[in-house]
């Protein structure tokens, strides 16, 4: 296909301007496919061991960087996240911290998501689905627990009252991990 362009060759490869933890596992190469009907959509996909971005004709090169680096985040965050919550071990780590300090109490789901730019977990109260942010997978296990704990109180509490609170401060390090991340500057959920 005459759209088709290789757009780095392996030594570039080495200096996309991206640092995603597993990208190297989850393709060796970009190509890059510039389409003359696309007006904005840009997407990604991996063929073989290739990332394949599809960007419209008329991108600069600068964008075109830009937007490959974007996108080669996006997908490794994609596939990170499939891999860990295909493990299992969200739901069994959530199961063990309900027993020990939230009456055994049980989301209908947990799973991690993408990182998300104002928010490190949620819950859905009505549902019973917990979010966790993939950020969350780069710190110590303490703290991902407390934000498990938080998610997982909400179930019980809705609300941020001293209620909820008293029930989130059973699990031992809550007030080290909200440190923790107050340093790291976002919201809890
Ligand atoms: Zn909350």
């Amino acid at each position: 296909m005459a759209l088709h362009k290789p757009l780095l060759d392996s030594s570039e490869l080495n200096r996309l301007p991206v640092d995603v933890p597993g990208l190297e596992d989850d393709f060796d190469r970009v190509e890059v496919r510039r389409s003359q009907r696309r007006k904005k959509t840009i997407s990604a996909e991996i063929v073989g061991q290739a990332l394949v971005v599809s960007i419209p004709h008329k991108l600069s090169r600068a964008e075109e960087q830009e937007w490959v680096a974007r996108m080669a985040t996006r997908i490794s965050e994609r596939r990170r996240r499939d891999r860990l919550n295909s493990d299992g071990d969200l739901v069994r780590r959530a199961a063990e911290l309900a027993d020990s300090y939230l009456d055994g109490v049980r989301p209908a789901q947990i799973a991690w998501v993408p990182t998300q730019k104002s928010r490190w977990g949620s819950c859905s109260v009505a549902d019973g689905d917990i979010r966790l942010s993939l950020a969350l997978a780069d710190y110590p296990p303490w703290v991902r627990d407390y934000v498990i704990v938080h998610e997982l109180a909400h179930l019980t509490v809705p609300d941020h009252s001293s209620r909820f609170w008293r029930l989130v401060n059973r699990y031992p390090l809550t007030e080290r991990a909200r440190g923790f991340l107050i340093a790291k500057g976002e919201e809890e959920g």
